[in-house]
């Protein structure tokens, strides 16, 4: 059976492309075999469904010319993740998570906005454990971290498929935490996250922030993957020092290894993800239509996409092609909504008028008091209203270092927290420039 498995295989991956073949046909585990009739183990009902419908005749084909008769297909759904092989011995994960399967690689539309984390992902998967751990993915909403992370999980599973990937977000870590705490399970609780796993994927790690009792049960979950040369990635919305109430001990761990970002993409990329994605959907979508939407929608990816089913959907029911004008007309409420693009400059100009200081001055070395506090307020602004990462906001600000701008970050921060003056001075910045 095994052997005519692989013969099945070698043809079937002759006739689809490379990707597809890995994505659905690797996945196939003969379980059954008899008279005439093979039985697959898939993952779930909609692996089961697409694979019926798309590439079934192909393996049927393939069945036939090996064994010389027509075979018949039955499919077999195993209820868990896939990802995870657990042991007898280990209790079944209470809250498994599924890597959502369009997220891989393949699927990364890179450009100079996110190919660090990319390439840095990549090699994580590649090498586990050996190339950069922990991976610590940092970016604003919609840029494309947990479709990162899951492609980590992915690749990182074909490549060597003994690996246990358990892909979480932080909020299941800590909900699945606090229900063995509560039913006294801890022991499995800690066979699973340590043991039972070579590759942990924490989505949303920022989600631990202000969570003492879970950070420390992560800490030591941390540790002991760590010690045991596992692959341990993050993604997070804040950079690990801007995450306020983290103990020290674990923002550390967080920057033991590398630290990438993910900015929001440029024109070009926008540009290029609209292509992609349009392709994927089967849908017909004009370099003109594309810059359209790529000109106004700039900085989340899932808005994006959400125009593009929006243009799907209206083209289906309506017959009318994807035009300009139509996407104008369909887009409205995406293109009005979004909130006016700050600049650095303009920032620098308000503030500097409102403190009355000039915009030299808050670019300046100066230290003294009148000048610096207009200096971290206009760097919190700019943190808040744009898109622009530390390192560039320090080449903004005066060519200074990343941390600098950090640190004035981090201050205002918690100055407007316990002053009530403060925060109606940085409310009503926001709320000009944002005019
Ligand atoms: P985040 O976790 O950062 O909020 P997601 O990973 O959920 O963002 O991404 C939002 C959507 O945008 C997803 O559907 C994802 O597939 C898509 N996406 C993000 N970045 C890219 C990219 N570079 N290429 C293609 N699709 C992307
Ligand atoms: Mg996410």
């Amino acid at each position: 059976m095994q052997e005519h498995w692989q013969e099945v295989m070698g043809i079937a991956q002759g006739e689809v492309r490379a990707f597809e073949f890995r994505n659905w046909f690797k996945p196939l585990k003969p379980v059954h075999w008899h008279n005439g009739t093979v039985t697959l183990q898939v993952r779930d009902a909609e692996f089961q469904e697409w694979f019926i419908e798309h590439f079934e005749p192909v393996l049927l084909r393939s069945l036939e010319e090996v064994l010389q008769k027509p075979m018949m297909v039955e499919y077999k759904i195993v209820d868990r993740n896939l990802f995870e092989t657990v042991s007898p011995a280990a209790p079944a994960p209470p809250a498994a998570t599924e890597l959502t399967r369009e997220y891989i690689f393949d699927n990364f539309v890179v450009g100079p906005s996110n190919h660090m984390a990319f390439a840095a992902g990549k090699a994580v998967a590649e090498r586990s454990g050996k190339a950069y751990n922990p991976l610590f993915i940092y970016g604003g909403t919609g840029l494309g971290k947990t479709h990162l992370l899951h492609s980590i999980g992915h690749y990182s599973h074909q490549r060597n498929p003994r690996l246990r990937v358990l892909y979480i977000t932080a909020e299941t870590y800590f909900h699945d935490m606090t229900t063995s705490i509560r039913c006294k399970s801890m022991e499995q609780f800690r066979v699973k996250y340590r043991d039972a796993c070579d590759v942990l994927l924490v989505d949303d790690i920022q989600f631990l922030a202000g969570k003492p009792r879970t950070q420390e049960e992560f800490f030591h979950t941390f540790n002991a993957l760590h010690a045991a040369g596992k692959q341990i990635a993050f993604t997070s919305d804040r950079f690990p020092q801007e995450l306020p109430e983290l103990e020290d001990r674990l923002r550390s761990r967080f920057e033991w290894g590398l630290i990438a970002e993910i900015a929001a993409p440029q024109l070009e990329t926008r540009v290029a993800i609209l292509k992609a994605k349009a392709q994927r959907m089967g849908m017909a979508l004009g370099d003109d239509v594309a810059l359209t939407i790529a000109k106004q929608v700039k900085d989340n990816i899932r808005e994006l996409e959400s125009c593009l089913k929006t243009l799907h959907l209206v083209s289906a029911t309506t017959g009318e092609p994807v035009t300009v004008a139509m996407a104008q007309e369909n887009l409205k409420s995406y293109f009005r909504s979004r909130i006016r693009r700050v600049s650095v400059e303009q920032i620098l100009r308000q503030v500097g008028h409102g403190y009355g200081v000039t915009d030299v001055e808050i670019k300046s070395r100066s230290r003294k008091k009148n000048i610096a506090q207009p200096r971290h307020v206009a760097m919190y602004l700019a943190r808040r209203l744009t898109v622009h990462s530390f390192p560039e906001l320090g080449e903004r600000f005066g060519g200074r270092d990343h941390s600098s701008v950090m640190a004035a970050t981090r201050k205002i921060d918690k100055q407007r927290r316990i002053d009530a003056t403060l925060q109606q001075t940085l409310d009503d910045f926001e709320q000009k420039l944002r005019r």
